[in-house]
């Protein structure tokens, strides 16, 4: 009898936070940690989790994406205002000047060697800084928006419509012209990078999606779609596309 070969799924490599333990013997020591969420939206649609710890080495991180088919970019705190030429607002978060520099280098070797790139919330923000793209460091006080894109509700309570925009990747994935998302960020995308395009907006006119302007797979949403997938399950779709996106480059 003939052995059929198992097809390989396609290695998805989720960058880690770097978490401060605040109770217990090893207070104040680090973990690089990733919420759950992402791990199994990725599982769920056959993609293999792979968590990318931070590190400096910049060909041990080059070795990192040379495993993965595919970057996942997952949220966390601001991106530093000094990558896109600003010194910081009052009103900015808490970043972290080691992760935005791994994050940048993971965004530049998955680009140049064409692996798919999804970001979520902060992995959108940071996408776009890395590929010469600016933010506004508080949407509150850079806009006179009065849209609430801080929720104070559940993780998968969905407050904000979202327009699709037409005739992109977005719109043929998820196949919808407005969706309902979460949403928890303070930041948002102010120029876009060169290369991208806007696929999503609410109707402030905040910038929501982006994707790449031409085959490779780009994509960044600024809502949390892994915290949706539960009662929202068409929020799997991005996974999905994402991790197909993954399965091709593999096979190349
Ligand atoms: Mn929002």
């Amino acid at each position: 009898m003939k052995h059929k070969t198992q097809e390989k799924c396609p290695f998805i490599g989720i960058s880690a936070n770097l978490i401060t333990i605040e109770t217990g013997s090893f207070i104040g020591r680090e973990r690089a940690a990733v919420g759950d969420d992402y791990i199994q939206s990725v599982q769920q649609v056959g993609g293999v989790p792979l968590v990318l710890p931070m590190i400096k080495e910049q060909r041990l991180i080059e070795q990192q994406v040379e495993v993965i088919d595919g970057l996942l970019l997952s949220g966390g705190g601001d991106v530093s205002p000094l990558l896109y030429g600003e010194e910081p607002k009052r009103e900015l978060g808490a970043i972290c000047t080691d992760r935005d520099a791994y994050e940048l280098e993971l965004v530049h070797i998955a680009h140049r060697l064409g692996k798919p790139i999804f970001g979520i919330c902060r992995g959108l923000q940071m996408l776009n800084v890395a590929l010469g793209g600016s933010l506004y460091q508080d949407i509150a006080a850079a806009l006179s928006t009065s849209f609430q894109h801080q929720s104070k509700a559940k993780p998968d309570e969905a407050i904000h419509t979202v327009a699709i925009l037409p005739h992109t990747r977005l719109q043929s994935i998820l196949n919808e012209n407005m969706i309902i998302t979460n949403s928890f960020h303070h930041q948002a995308i102010k120029d876009l990078a060169p290369g991208l395009i806007v696929n999503a907006r609410t109707q402030d006119g905040l910038i929501e999606g982006i994707e790449g302007a031409n085959d490779l797979f780009i994509l960044g949403v600024q809502w949390h779609p892994e915290l949706m997938i539960q009662k929202h399950s068409k929020m799997l779709k991005l996974f999905h596309a994402f991790v197909e996106a993954a399965r091709k480059r593999r096979a190349t």
